[in-house]
């Protein structure tokens, strides 16, 4: 059987991190991707490669950038024909007033929240219609509902709008055989989150999330259990928000 092939964008620590070596560990062939952080890829590659014994690659760039993602399609496809799950994970988080806001914060927050998941779409979704398979998993947020506690208003619209992308392309995806799913977590502790000020108390469940409650969660909806869940958001916050 053709070895599964998943992108995992920020992939150097945090949720994306615990994915990776989610996916690693079920035999996929995996591509990370970050930003900034190559060195802690290389290292993740390496513990990937000892420890798992499957197919890893690292492809670094902005996915906030479509010529960066244009190249790290490019690269994906000197390796295999096409990304068979797409987990759309990198984001950054800007805490602050709205007022004190610059222009570059509007952009840079929107560019890699939202405008990487149209990016990456665009560019894996050909290769999942031509096979009449695939599954897209992208990082919503708690905030896209709530507002958010720490995050800025910037920050929870962008999720808002990933949220809603992601039940749009489903629809249009369905015929595909392609599913599109979002996951929101709540409160959960990774670099991103340090100095949020989170407590357990916060939580109903009395304890804050890790990154492999998302990673599990994520592991699901790319799964052939999941095959005929498509357009939704699953929440993952120990029942800080009950819908
Ligand atoms: P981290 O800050 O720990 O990790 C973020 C990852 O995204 C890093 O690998 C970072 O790598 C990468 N990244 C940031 N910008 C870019 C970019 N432009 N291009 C490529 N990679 C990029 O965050 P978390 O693990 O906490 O968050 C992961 C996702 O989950 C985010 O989308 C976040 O919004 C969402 N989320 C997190 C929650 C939480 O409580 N932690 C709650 C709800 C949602 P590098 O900096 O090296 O580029």
């Amino acid at each position: 059987m053709q070895k599964q092939t998943v992108l995992i964008t920020g992939a150097s620590r945090g949720i994306g991190k615990s994915t990776a070596l989610l996916f690693a560990s079920r035999g996929f062939r995996v591509f990370l991707n970050c930003r900034n952080s190559v060195d802690a890829l290389k290292e993740l590659q390496c513990t990937i490669q000892e420890t798992c014994h499957t197919d890893c690659h690292i492809v670094p760039g902005d996915v906030g950038d479509p010529s960066c993602v244009r190249d790290i399609f490019q690269k994906i496809s000197q390796v295999c024909e096409g990304v068979d799950i797409l987990i759309n994970n990198a984001g950054i988080a800007h805490i602050g007033l709205l007022m004190d806001m610059s222009d570059e914060d509007w952009d840079r927050i929107i560019h890699t929240n939202l405008s990487s998941v149209f990016y990456c779409c665009r560019a894996a979704i050909p290769h999942m219609v031509s096979r009449q398979s695939g599954r897209i998993i992208n990082m919503a947020s708690q905030s896209a509902e709530t507002g958010g506690l720490a995050a800025s208003p910037i920050y929870a619209a962008s999720k808002a709008a990933v949220w809603c992308m992601t039940k749009s392309l489903a629809g249009e995806m369905g015929p595909y055989q392609v599913t599109v799913n979002a996951v929101a977590p709540g409160y959960i502790m990774t670099e991103m989150t340090r100095n949020a000020g989170y407590r357990d108390d916060m939580v109903p469940m009395k304890r804050l999330g890790t990154p492999e409650d998302v990673a599990d969660v994520v592991g699901f909806l790319a799964s052939e259990d999941s095959r005929y869940v498509t357009g939704m958001i699953v929440d993952i916050n120990g029942g800080t928000v009950m819908r």
